[in-house]
Parts: structure tokens; sequence; C-alpha cells
């Protein structure tokens, strides 16, 4: 929906949970924010820089920063890293500064999208006491 609406093209990288079960071996139980999530980023950020050279973008961002609950000093560091790896211009956005979180879940609701009450994991639903993990 969101691609359609801006007119570009979704691209959706494969499901692999063992893989990143495998990357978050040994800090599996870190708070959210912690060591998990710093793994996590690294893989997510590094998923979406191979995306972009095969795609021939020059720069790369991550929507991570929407979240008051992650440390944008990590986030910058792992993408500067993977970005310098990659030749590809990092850019830096804290895209929750002023007003940005409440305007992203005002324009979501707006637009009628779902919105997930946990950031992505089975920890992350766990920490947010969700009642999925009661069904
Ligand atoms: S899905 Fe979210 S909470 Fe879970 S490890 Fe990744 S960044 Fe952290």
């Amino acid at each position: 929906m969101i691609a359609e609406k801006f007119g570009g093209d979704l691209i959706v990288d494969a499901y692999r949970p063992v893989e990143w079960l495998d990357r978050v071996r040994g800090v599996l139980l870190s708070p959210e924010g912690g060591e998990r999530c710093s793994s996590c980023f690294r893989a997510q950020i590094e998923g979406a820089a191979k995306a972009a050279v095969a795609e021939r973008c020059e720069a790369l961002s991550t929507t991570l920063s929407i979240s008051p609950h992650k440390d944008v000093g990590v986030i910058d560091l792992i993408g500067e890293e993977i970005c310098r790896r990659y030749r590809l211009k990092w850019l830096y956005r804290i895209w929750r500064k002023s007003g940005g979180f409440a305007l992203a879940v005002r324009r979501s609701t707006e637009m009628g999208l779902y919105r997930q009450r946990y950031c992505g994991c089975v920890m992350s639903i766990r920490e947010e006491g969700t009642e999925l993990m009661e069904r």
C-alpha cells in the first residue's frame, strides 16, 4: 500500500527465523534496546544495504529511528559501518524527533494501516505483554 502510494517497488527479504536466532544466540534475553537489538539492526541494515546495491541506490537510511525504544547512536554506528563496506552513503535520520513518532502514528491511522504493538521478534511480543503470546 505504501509502495503503491509513493510509486515505488516493495522489496521484501526472505523470512529467515533460524538465521536470526543464530545471530542473537547468547543475547536473546537482553532487553529491547540491548545487545539483541544491535545484532538485529545489523541483520536488517545489511539486508537493506544488499538490496540498495542491487537497485543501484547511493544512500541508505532506516525507519528504525522512529521508535522511542531504539538507540539511534547504535543504529548510526552500525549503519555507517555497513554503508562503508557497501560503498553507500549513510543518511543520519532521527525520524521520531520533532513529533515524528506522533506524526507516524497519525498518518498510519489515517491510511488505515495495521500497527503492531511490538517491534517484530518473539521476544518483543513477550516484552510488550500482548495477548498474542496467550493465543
Ligand atoms: S525485532 Fe525489534 S525488539 Fe526484536 S531484536 Fe529486532 S530490533 Fe530488537
